[in-house]
């Protein structure tokens, strides 16, 4: 039975999808204003590890993450994150770029990225600058419903008709008007009232059309919007960064709740922050390191990935070039095994191999290691607990091969197994022959198919789609080769 945790009841809860074997999950994307650090990664491969372990269990996962473009303001450390500039704004008018061609580059850094990390990409990747009238229309529904008001062309949610409001933080009305540091905007009824539409400034960028003003969406409307266009009222999960569940998520959940009447999200997973020096790795306080500067000082994005699989996501991770250096080792003994596996016989190897068929080719005791793998990954996707399973079995297949005990059956055995759970883990070998998936295969056949009969624009079409899932197609004389992407 798979356990998830999840912030709103602060608890392991038995997972249980709304439709059977299919699952809506949503992500917070990037800010794109500037590179996605490795605190950012450690969010998204959270939401990846959690993607592949439901597809292990043969769910199928439709999969979202937005890009936010608009609505970020430079002041989110300020209770409800609405004063301000516009992130982006602020940086292109700083490097004299458009606000479009400063989000454009940092998107295709951050898709790079996700490339190289080997997280696998969300169905779509909707950005708030293309569903501002998805945003228009629920905040006009919030309007009508007496749940938000505008005041010189700037649109606030009204906090104390949402009675749930702080049921993900703690957050609750009453706490906050002890305890946040809240600002005073001229137009705000009460100061923890949250902006859904800010009129623009006369030099901005960028900027629409509204019943109230020729403005820009807060940054919370947009998740709510997007998340309504791609999976409808209710989502099974939602995920991002601690640093989102307030008042990011608590908006979120106001907003949504307040528009459609029904709940919002079933399991609310947070991954606690990534920290250099003890202090949360952040883009404003520049204290980060992207992919980038990890790979300067010599170390690969699959050690990167191994690192954040060695703890568990909903504890704190002090990021240190000591603790890249281990992940080194470990990724080179698992390279080691993997690529050196099954070992070549020899003579007199093959002769015990072959008698150790034939006396026992039970390679039973291997269940016992994906009950284990799948045990800590039921229980809230412990994956330090998963990767020292796959440890141990390392250890104990070595021991066989050196009493010479290994026979075929059990080595091509341990290879399957070593399959199913790298799906989850995710890690790219070089060298590794990859295995290419049927449904592949059958394409690039169909392909060479359309090809002979000289339909190229079908063979076009059908390249592209298998380019599409992550393959390439070679032509060679008389043949074709697939080759994996990444
Ligand atoms: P941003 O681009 O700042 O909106 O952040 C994108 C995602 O990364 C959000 O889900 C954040 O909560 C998450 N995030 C930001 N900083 C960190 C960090 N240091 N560790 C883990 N996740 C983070
Ligand atoms: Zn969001």
């Amino acid at each position: 039975m798979f356990k998830l945790h999840n912030t709103l009841t602060k608890s392991k809860e038995t997972f249980k999808p709304i439709n059977p074997g299919k699952i809506g999950m949503y992500t917070c994307g990037p800010t794109v204003y500037d590179y996605i650090h490795i605190g950012n990664i450690r969010s998204y491969m959270t939401a990846d590890i959690l993607r592949r372990y439901l597809e292990y269990q043969g769910y199928e996962v439709r999969a979202i993450k937005n890009i936010t473009d608009v609505g970020h303001l430079t002041e989110d450390d300020i209770a409800q994150a609405d004063s301000g500039e516009d992130k982006i704004f602020k940086k292109a008018r700083k490097e004299k770029k458009t606000p479009q061609e400063i989000a454009e580059f940092y998107e295709d850094y951050f898709k790079n990225t996700e490339k190289e990390m080997n997280i696998l990409p969300a169905r779509y990747f909707p950005k708030a600058t293309a569903h501002i009238s998805q945003m228009i229309r629920m905040i006009s529904g919030l309007l009508e419903k007496g749940l938000a008001y505008e005041n010189n062309g700037n649109v606030f949610f009204d906090v104390a008709k949402f009675p749930g409001y702080g049921k993900l933080s703690g957050n609750t009305l009453e706490n906050l008007k002890t305890g946040a540091r809240l600002e005073r905007h001229p137009d705000k009824k009460n100061p923890w009232d949250f902006a859904l539409w800010l009129k623009a400034p006369k030099d901005h960028l960028m900027k629409w059309k509204s019943p109230w003003s020729i403005g820009y969406p807060g940054w919370h409307i947009e998740c709510s919007a997007m998340s309504l266009e791609y999976l409808g009222e209710t989502l099974d999960i939602h995920t991002g960064g601690e640093d989102n569940i307030f008042p990011h998520h608590e908006a979120e959940i106001a907003q949504s709740e307040s528009f459609t009447g029904k709940k919002f999200v079933n399991y609310w997973t947070h991954t606690r922050h990534l920290l250099v020096n003890g202090e949360k790795m952040s883009k404003s306080k520049g204290n980060f390191y992207a992919l980038e500067d990890v790979k300067k000082k010599g170390f690969s994005a699959m050690e990167l990935r191994l690192l954040l699989l060695s703890s568990h996501y909903r504890s704190p991770l002090n990021f240190t070039w000591n603790s890249m250096k281990q992940a080194r080792q470990n990724f080179k003994r698992i390279t080691e095994f993997i690529q050196g596996f099954p070992p070549k016989a020899d003579k007199k190897n093959r002769e015990l191999n072959q008698k150790t068929d034939l006396k026992t080719g039970s390679s039973d005791w291997l269940k016992k290691y994906q009950e284990k793998f799948e045990s800590a990954m039921n229980d809230d996707l412990n994956t330090p607990l998963a990767l020292s399973v796959l440890y141990n079995l390392i250890t104990e297949t070595n021991k066989l091969i050196s009493q010479k005990k290994l026979d075929k059956k059990t080595a091509a055995d341990i290879l399957s197994l070593w399959n199913k759970i790298n799906k989850v883990f995710g890690l790219t070998l070089k060298g590794e022959r990859a295995e290419i998936p049927a449904e592949i295969k059958n394409l690039a056949q169909e392909r060479e198919q359309a090809r002979q009969k000289k339909d190229f624009q079908k063979s076009d079409d059908l390249r592209k789609l298998i380019r599409k899932k992550g393959y390439e197609i070679k032509d060679e004389k008389e043949r074709y080769k697939i080759k994996k992407l990444y």
